[in-house]
């Protein structure tokens, strides 16, 4: 493998630099709890420098050729490509999670450079007559500015390109914050996009510790005209706070609980793998785990047995073992709060059907667990479990499973199993952004990624994506 050296600094103004006061913080390998890197700690002076770097930079970035940027994200797409053994193994050593799941986050991330390198040259516009006959209305799109983008650690690499991608591509420069678990990854991506060919500025990264002060002062700093974030509705709630301030645009991908419902005339075998990948995916560390799984009671024995089965034969341990099916959480403090996730659970009544206990050691490691016998509205139906615990809940009409299924202040995803017209009925009547019927797995560049409710506003990806980086301008002629 062409493993490469681990840029632990920040990037402002085109050069990696440590951070002015000099200090650095561990980042740690959640498999053994060993320091992998000493990153540069970002000042908010830092933090400032990075945006005023964007401001220089933005004019210039703003007026190349779409195909100018079509062509440094391609270059960008062609690199990670090349290099997805080495961009796979850094976040398997940030984030702990296997190395399956690795490279297909290395795949997945990379894909939004190919689409969004395809989409800069299709911005659309309009230009028409007025319904009067005699003027013209002529709509384009302008870059919306400097972008703030905040992104969380579970998928370090996705959840950076799927808002670089579409913010270069539509003439933005940005400033861009990681999750302080997993800034290698984001670094690495960055140094790419250099690489790249990415002019000085246009591109700029810090890593506040701690984060708040520092992001209020980017929000305050009068350039930022749009913050994107990726994170938990907690902290979104109090971002968009602070974005009103300045009336800063902002989307958001947050939080989730999503249901995944097996009808009864679900093939059971789709169903079961499906709920593998929804629910297992990324160690159950996703926005889109199922968190609550809703079977019919004619099926409900038979999936239980079956899906216990299919997790017992996951096997545990770190991700650079490519065997590893499940590799740690991203901190022993998240496995922790698994742990007392799932203690709650039985304390209200879930039985424990395999695993159940955390895994001792040095590593944050917790085991496949099934949980039966759960109540719709016990606490573990009602919290992002984020980690491998399949939780079960049988059901009998479907009315009931849609209300249970939207009794919810979430929407960001659902998953429906059964015959197709009955499945695709079902979906219409959830309310959540993105549901996927007898699939496991929807993520895709090329389709609008996004939730309902609490779990956010705008959606990144497809050919929207690149809109939320764009403003809109009405020019109206006389002629
Ligand atoms: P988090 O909200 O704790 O952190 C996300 C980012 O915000 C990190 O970069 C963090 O450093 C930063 N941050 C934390 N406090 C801040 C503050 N006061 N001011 C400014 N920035 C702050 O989330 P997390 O624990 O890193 O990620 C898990 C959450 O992300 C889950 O809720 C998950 O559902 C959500 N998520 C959503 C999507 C989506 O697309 N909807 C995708 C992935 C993760």
């Amino acid at each position: 493998m062409d493993t490469k050296p681990l840029i632990a600094d920040l990037f402002i103004a085109g050069a990696w630099r440590e951070g002015s006061s000099g200090d650095r913080f561990p980042v740690i390998d959640p498999a053994d709890g060993s320091v992998i890197a000493q990153f540069a700690v970002a000042s908010e002076q830092d933090c400032l420098d990075a945006v005023n770097a964007a401001e220089q930079a933005a004019p210039g970035w703003a007026a190349t050729s779409p195909r100018t940027r079509g062509e440094i994200l391609r270059s960008a797409f062609e690199i990670l490509t090349r290099e997805k053994e080495a961009f796979a193994e850094i976040m398997v050593r940030e984030n702990g999670k296997a190395w399956g799941d690795a490279m297909a986050e290395a795949g997945y991330s990379t894909e939004f450079f190919r689409w969004f390198a395809e989409e800069a040259v299709r911005i659309p516009g309009e230009f028409r007559l007025a319904p009067g006959g005699d003027k013209r209305i002529i709509v384009t799109h302008e870059p919306i500015g400097v972008s703030l983008l905040i992104t969380p650690w579970n998928f370090p690499a996705a959840m950076a390109t799927r808002k670089l991608a579409p913010a270069l591509a539509a003439g933005c420069t940005v400033v861009l914050k990681p999750a302080s678990e997993t800034p290698l990854t984001a670094a690495y991506v960055v140094d790419v996009l250099r690489r790249a060919g990415l002019p000085a500025g246009v591109v700029n990264l810090v890593t506040p510790v701690p984060t708040g002060p520092a992001v209020t002062a980017m929000l305050r700093h009068g350039a930022v005209r749009k913050l994107s974030f990726t994170g938990s509705t907690e902290v979104g709630r109090v971002l968009l706070a602070q974005a009103s301030e300045s009336i800063i645009n902002t989307s958001m991908e947050l939080g989730g609980n999503a249901p995944l419902i097996v009808l009864k005339g679900a093939d059971l075998d789709v169903a079961l793998e499906g709920t593998m990948a929804a629910k297992m995916r990324n160690g159950g560390s996703a926005c889109t785990s199922a968190n609550r799984i809703y079977v019919h009671r004619s099926l409900h024995d038979a999936f239980v047995e079956e899906l216990r089965t299919r997790l017992a034969a996951m096997t545990t341990g770190p991700g650079l073992v490519r065997e590893n099916k499940l590799g740690a959480l991203v901190s022993v403090k998240e496995r922790d709060k698994v742990a007392a996730l799932v203690d709650q659970a039985v304390s209200e009544g879930a039985q424990v059907a395999l695993g159940g206990r955390a895994i001792p050691g040095s590593g944050a490691f917790y085991p496949p667990t099934l949980l039966t016998g759960v109540e719709h509205g016990t606490t573990i139906t009602r919290t992002e479990i984020f980690g491998p615990v399949a939780v079960v809940v049988p059901f009998d009409e479907i009315d009931e499973v849609v209300e249970m299924a939207n009794d919810t202040d979430f929407g960001l995803i659902a998953y429906v199993f059964g015959e197709d017209g009955e499945a695709l009925r079902v979906a219409q009547r959830i309310q959540a952004g993105m549901v996927g019927v007898n699939r496991g797995v929807l993520s895709d560049p090329a389709a609008p990624f996004g939730g309902m409710k609490q779990s956010g506003l705008g959606r990144e990806g497809g050919s929207h994506g690149i809109l939320e980086f764009l403003e809109e301008k009405y020019i109206a002629t006389s002629a």
